[in-house]
């Protein structure tokens, strides 16, 4: 069986086995917080962390909000530890709570009790799951750094160079654009936002913070390389020192150009050969990353949200079956659907592991071998691409923040966006999903930043953690979907013939 149906069978399973679990096997939630009562009231502490910390006390006890579809969304006073615990027994994992004391709220993720039924049923597969992406990962700052380096080195000369990195930049640009405007275009169209029922107070004065996207690039320059390189999370200062490393390489003259080259090619493809061995567990690691994520996760939880994930499954459809593939056929002369075969297990990784990062390996090895790309063009677009190309996180940025904003304008005494707002929102969302770090959840917390500058209160964007992981699971597919696109386009644009020729696996 070729690899992509053995993968696809095994995330079907996975996804059976996981519903399996979620049904039929007990599993208790546990907000991670205990609350004590004393003379001052209700005290509500973490249960986890050094020293239990006390986030809330007062002569007010604590209340709770339950945010859920509007018939069971309800405000309770607790005057008992032991009303608390009721509370949290009725709802599902992966819902959120939402802790009220004094003029405090905060949301708390339920999380699956550890001592449930489930829990030990699913801590094998935790441990496969966290085997393998612990097999992914190992490899993301090794692959990142020699792929860079042996790309820009290996590309000749700067003029080369510069007109690959041109191509490739406006490819990220145009498309991460295009991707926004679909995404616009539908929240404006469907408004899921307006009148939604998500139980939040109206908007707060947020306290805007003062962060700006500057800051992004000025971040992007590491003052201690190995520093970053013990950093899956610094993907930016690590490919700031693989390009310049790249270009000095080839100024630095022989012998020492030739023989710099010739290391990182060689490591490049140590590494590559290893990165083929991660790919053999690619199924099995799969099933165990579904089974992990849809057994935690009730259904519950996404019903208040549904239109909103609707809106953002749908712009992310129109976006990878119709904008994509128009380019790939239009600019690149590649058949969509013969493109798409061939990357399914990038795209399969893609889903189940949340992650562009963690997916580089499989991305690489797709693109090159059944793809047919060579490694000159792979090597310098798809690591940039991992971090820096994100048509499905800009996406999903725009529709989150206008969602809220429409949340929050619909309610008593609340504006709408004004139409500069909207303009703003966009050249937001595109630098929001350039500075978004490939890995899980990454577009959810850099939608704080674009709400903070709207002025919008946080705590909306927390209320979206609850549904994130499934829209994260489809953004990144479009966010591999989009990388590999442009290394098949970039390729041909360079004269490349052999892209998905007849010899390919596909
Ligand atoms: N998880 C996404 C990725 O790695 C980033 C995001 O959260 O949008 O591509």
């Amino acid at each position: 069986m070729s690899l992509h149906w053995k993968v696809l069978a095994w995330m079907l399973a996975g996804v059976v086995f996981g519903l399996g679990l979620q049904r039929f096997v007990d599993g208790a939630p546990r907000s991670g917080l205990s609350l004590e009562a004393t003379e001052s009231g209700l005290v509500v502490m973490s249960a986890t962390g050094p020293g239990a910390k006390s986030f809330a006390s007062g002569e007010e006890f604590g209340a709770v909000i339950v945010a859920r579809g509007s018939e069971e969304e309800r405000r309770e006073l607790l005057s008992s530890p032991s009303d608390f615990h009721a509370l949290v027994s009725e709802l599902s994992v992966g819902e959120v709570l939402w802790i009220e004391a004094g003029d405090e709220l905060r949301p708390v993720t339920l999380d699956l009790d550890p001592s449930s039924a489930r829990a030990r049923w699913l801590a094998p597969f935790d441990m496969l799951a966290t085997i393998f992406l612990s097999l992914l990962k190992m490899l993301i700052v090794p692959l990142v750094l020699s792929s860079i380096v042996c790309g820009v080195a290996g590309v000749g000369t700067m003029k080369d160079l510069r007109r690959l990195g041109g191509k490739t930049f406006l490819y990220y640009i145009s498309t991460s654009l295009l991707a926004i405007c679909v995404g616009q275009g539908l929240v404006n169209l469907i408004r899921p936002g307006i009148g939604a029922d998500l139980g939040l107070s109206p908007a707060m004065a947020a306290g805007t913070r003062e962060e700006n996207f500057i800051e992004i690039f000025v971040r992007m320059v590491p003052s201690n390389i190995f520093e970053a390189l013990t950093d899956n999370g610094a993907m930016l200062k690590i490919i700031f020192f693989a390009l310049l490393l790249g270009v000095f390489i080839t100024k630095a003259g022989a012998p020492h150009s030739e023989r710099m080259r010739e290391f990182f090619e060689s490591f490049f493809a140590v590494m590559m050969k290893m990165a083929e061995g991660v790919l053999a567990l690619l199924p099995y690691g799969v099933f165990a990353l579904l089974v992990k994520v849809v057994a935690r996760t009730g259904f519950a939880v996404f019903e208040p949200l549904l239109l909103y994930m609707g809106t953002v499954a749908a712009a992310l459809l129109i976006h990878a079956c119709f904008t994509l593939p128009a380019l790939l056929r239009i600019v690149g002369g590649i058949s969509p659907r013969r493109w798409f075969k061939a990357m399914s297990p990038a795209l399969m990784t893609a889903f189940s592991t949340s992650s562009s990062s963690m997916t580089l390996p499989v991305t690489l090895r797709s693109v090159e071998e059944r793809g047919k790309v060579s490694s000159k063009v792979t090597s310098f677009t798809l690591p940039l691409g991992a971090t820096i190309n994100m048509d499905g996180t800009a996406l999903y940025e725009c529709i989150g923040v206008i969602f809220l904003a429409q949340y929050y304008g619909s309610l008593p005494g609340g504006e709408m966006l004004t139409f500069t707002q909207q303009g703003f929102i966009v050249v937001m969302a595109l630098m929001a999903s350039i500075g978004a770090a490939g890995i899980p959840s990454a577009g959810l917390v850099m939608m704080l930043t674009i709400l903070s500058a709207l002025g919008l209160p946080l705590e909306g964007a927390a209320l979206l953690l609850a549904v994130d992981r499934p829209l994260d699971m489809m953004r990144t597919v479009v966010n591999v979907w989009s990388d590999s696109c442009g290394a098949a386009i970039i390729a041909r644009s360079e004269g490349e013939t052999a892209v998905l020729d007849a010899g390919s696996s596909a």
